[in-house]
């Protein structure tokens, strides 16, 4: 009952596209991951419609663009009300295809609207410059134009959040978007578009395309219209997209792959440490790119903070998203299932030890026990690759430059975190972590006034904060002569 919609109009199977909902006779199933339920089934768009859809989005952006910010903003506001007023049938829709608990959902819903509303407001906040020429009889005029219609590709993991974080800009800045949603969470991307719809954002500024990516992406990739292509998935994935939209030379912003080093000192706050490394591990069961893959622990705390956080994942309750008190759901499907238990297998074969977990859980499908490993080596797999998955593996280590050597030995650089007391040693270590985040004393970095990005093969540009909207705009000189 609790998964039963207030609004039952906010389940689609249709996809959105130049203001119409449409359907196509090949469809996508949505499975539930906890009950391997088929929730609905969704449009398979095939590549002509799609570019229909860029080319909605083409038509729609002279009369967007040219919209004073001060509405694009009232719409984008409108947009956020709504989102913040059907906050609960969101959160829902998110549970059922994603399998986070309930109460991380409604969390994730208040995390996506935050970025409509803070676009809404930077959407008037867009300014050029004027500057003085080396000749007197002429001016330097600085216009921020945007950048087109954008194409918009995102995961499974934060069904909403990854695409207001998009959205949010690439409207305020006068763009037009083609979304295609992950094909397992569909459901929360075409919520969005109903309400998009109900704000009263015009016909075409915003599409939703639903289908096969091998048949999609490449469209949206090669289409000269689109102009930008914006992505969040993993390393791999992006670095085809990338490839693809060089032949077009597409502005790009990638969020990609994580392999977040987590380093606990021995002047830390253990029962700090041991909650921020919980609320970066086990929040929506470890299926975040910013999440901890690996925690180095000195010496003089390790075995204390082992103990601490061992007890604390055995408490963790693991079902489904629905069931009061949940606070670990499952994975989204078997492969990731899979290769969670690829990696504890191979950490175990490096000599690491189970301290808790290390299974798949008694409750069969694809829920895993929450695990802590200890004992890990630098040559076990899972220090190296992303497991999207809820497993701590801990590293011990004595010295400092050796742990934060340790911590940048991987092409990624998203996330980093640390846990110490000394300022001067977290200005040194904050200093010399590689990376585009580093969370100090603190598990949870991401909001929308913030920007969210990484370096090294994590990614292009940012996303969120004032810097966002900067990859929605082109700037355009004007060299005024006579001026
Ligand atoms: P994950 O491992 O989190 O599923 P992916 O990078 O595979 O990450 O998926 C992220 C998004 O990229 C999804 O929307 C997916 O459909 C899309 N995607 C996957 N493969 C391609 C592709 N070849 N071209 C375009 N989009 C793709």
């Amino acid at each position: 009952a609790r998964a039963k919609l207030d609004d039952p109009a906010l389940l689609k199977s249709t996809a959105y596209v130049d203001g119409t909902w449409i359907t196509t006779p090949g469809t996508l199933p949505v499975h539930n991951p906890s009950t391997g339920e088929l929730l609905a089934t969704v449009p398979l768009l095939d590549r002509a419609q799609t570019a229909d859809a860029v080319q909605a989005a083409d038509r729609a952006l002279p009369g967007w663009r040219a919209r004073p910010a001060k509405e694009r903003s009232r719409l984008l506001r409108r947009w956020f009300d709504l989102v913040t007023e059907h906050a609960a049938d969101l959160a829902r829709l998110i549970v059922l295809e994603e399998g986070k608990p309930y109460a991380e959902a409604l969390g994730e819903v208040a995390y996506a609207a935050s970025f409509l509303e803070w676009f809404a407001e930077e959407a008037k906040r867009i300014r050029g410059d004027v500057m003085e020429a080396p000749e007197a009889s002429r001016r330097i005029v600085v216009l921020k134009e945007p950048v087109g219609v954008v194409a918009a590709i995102t995961p499974w993991n934060f069904p909403a959040a990854m695409i207001t974080r998009k959205a949010g800009p690439a409207l305020a800045a006068g763009c037009t978007m083609v979304l295609k949603p992950a094909e397992q969470t569909p459901l929360t991307a075409l919520a969005l578009a109903v309400l998009a719809e109900r704000a009263g954002i015009p016909v075409g500024v915003f599409n939703v395309v639903t289908g096969d990516p091998r048949e999609i992406g490449p469209e949206l990739t090669g289409n000269p219209l689109v102009r930008k292509v914006t992505f969040t998935g993993s390393t791999e994935v992006g670095r085809l997209l990338l490839a693809q939209s060089a032949q077009t030379v597409k502005k790009t912003s990638m969020e990609l792959g994580g392999n977040a080093p987590v380093l606990v000192f021995d002047d830390a706050d253990l029962d700090e440490a041991v909650e921020g490394v919980i609320a970066t591990k086990y929040r929506n069961t470890g299926q975040a790119c910013i999440s901890a893959n690996r925690v180095y622990v000195q010496d003089g705390v390790h075995d204390a903070f082992a103990e601490k956080l061992a007890a604390k994942v055995a408490a963790l309750a693991v079902g489904d998203g629905f069931d009061e008190g949940v606070q670990q759901g499952p994975l989204i499907d078997e492969d990731a299932v899979a290769k969670v238990e690829a990696h504890v297998a191979d950490a175990v074969a490096h000599g690491a030890v189970v301290m808790q977990g290390g299974k798949r859980h008694a409750r069969g499908g694809l829920f895993y026990e929450p695990t802590v490993l200890a004992g890990v080596t630098a040559e076990a797999v899972i220090t190296r690759e992303e497991t999207f998955g809820p497993v701590t593996p801990l590293v011990r280590f004595t010295d400092e430059q050796e742990a934060v050597r340790m911590a940048n030995d991987t092409e990624f650089g998203l996330a980093a975190y640390l846990f110490a007391k000394d300022a001067e040693r977290i200005w040194r270590v904050g200093a010399a972590l590689v990376a585009g985040m580093v969370g100090i004393n603190t598990g949870l970095i991401s909001n929308e006034i913030a920007p969210f990005g990484g370096v090294k093969q994590s990614g292009l540009g940012r996303e969120g904060s004032v810097y966002g909207l900067d990859e929605y705009l082109e700037l355009k000189y004007l060299a005024w002569e006579g001026a």
